[in-house]
């Protein structure tokens, strides 16, 4: 059962994508956060972003972590093979640990000088909506990826639960980037166990002090547990500033220079 989802892996994690992506994106025309976050060349850029990087990944890497995970399921390989648990134990250790694993990938993305030019890219961003969930640097996605072939060869996690990880990951990708309204109290519930667009929109704030703030991905509870949780932004969501001091709004949606912009320190 599981090998006939790995054989159609690619076209079942685009039907979940794209609806995905029609969800949000019908949320954002009904209940609009903030205005003017539109401009074509910033949406084209990011779509071109999420275009070369999947073709990158499919052109640099030799294997994918769901693939990798997959030949390795039956040989006893990582931490996790070695507990005697159900398997539906090792599924949710193994989606709460990758999760905890990119919250870290993160933070390291923030603070390693040369990996920030990478990551930069996708905090250039002087919008955030919907299409900001799929703007990274190929250089970003093909570093996540090995990043997750060491995780999957230490831990050890059932193929099943990388394929859960990767599409809870692109779909809440989506989700926190929303540019959306909702209520408050709602908001306020689903952070406790999730990270919602208000949380994930002070991230990325052209302020310093918030976007070392709210890294996490799915769970709110790293921030919680790590004490980069933050509630609220400076001054009000609609009026906070999105992006990255050092490069303006006409240079952050030229996909050519942001193609490039990691060679600059700045
Ligand atoms: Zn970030
Ligand atoms: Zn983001």
């Amino acid at each position: 059962m599981f090998d006939y989802f790995l054989h159609y892996e690619p076209q079942f994690r685009l039907i979940i994508f794209v609806s995905t992506f029609i969800i949000i994106f019908s949320w954002e025309l009904l209940a609009k956060k903030r205005s003017s976050e539109f401009s074509v060349d910033r949406t084209l850029t990011n779509f071109l972003l999420m275009l070369i990087n999947s073709l990158a990944l499919r052109l640099v890497m030799p294997i994918l972590a769901i693939e990798l995970a997959f030949q390795l399921e039956t040989k006893g390989f990582g931490i996790l093979q070695q507990i005697a648990l159900p398997e539906f134990a090792i599924f949710l250790i193994s989606l709460i640990l990758l999760d905890l694993a990119i919250y870290i990938q993160h933070v390291i993305f923030h603070k390693v000088p040369f990996l920030w030019r990478f990551h930069r890219v996708h905090h250039a961003d002087t919008g955030f909506d919907v299409t900001t969930g799929v703007r990274f640097h190929p250089g970003e996605i093909i570093f996540s990826m090995f990043y997750k072939l060491i995780l999957v060869l230490l831990l050890g996690p059932s193929a099943a639960a990388v394929l859960m990880f990767e599409i809870l990951l692109s779909s809440s990708s989506l989700f926190t980037h929303a540019n959306a309204r909702m209520p408050r109290n709602i908001d306020i519930l689903l952070r406790w166990f999730i990270v919602t667009p208000d949380m994930h929109r002070i991230h990325h704030s052209d302020q310093t002090d918030e976007a070392l703030t709210n890294f996490g991905f799915n769970l709110s509870l790293w921030d919680r547990l790590f004490g980069t949780y933050r509630p609220d932004p400076n001054y009000d969501h609609i009026d906070m500033k999105i992006g990255t001091r050092n490069i303006p709004a006409k240079k952050a949606s030229s996909i050519w220079y942001m193609l490039i912009s990691p060679v600059y320190k700045n």
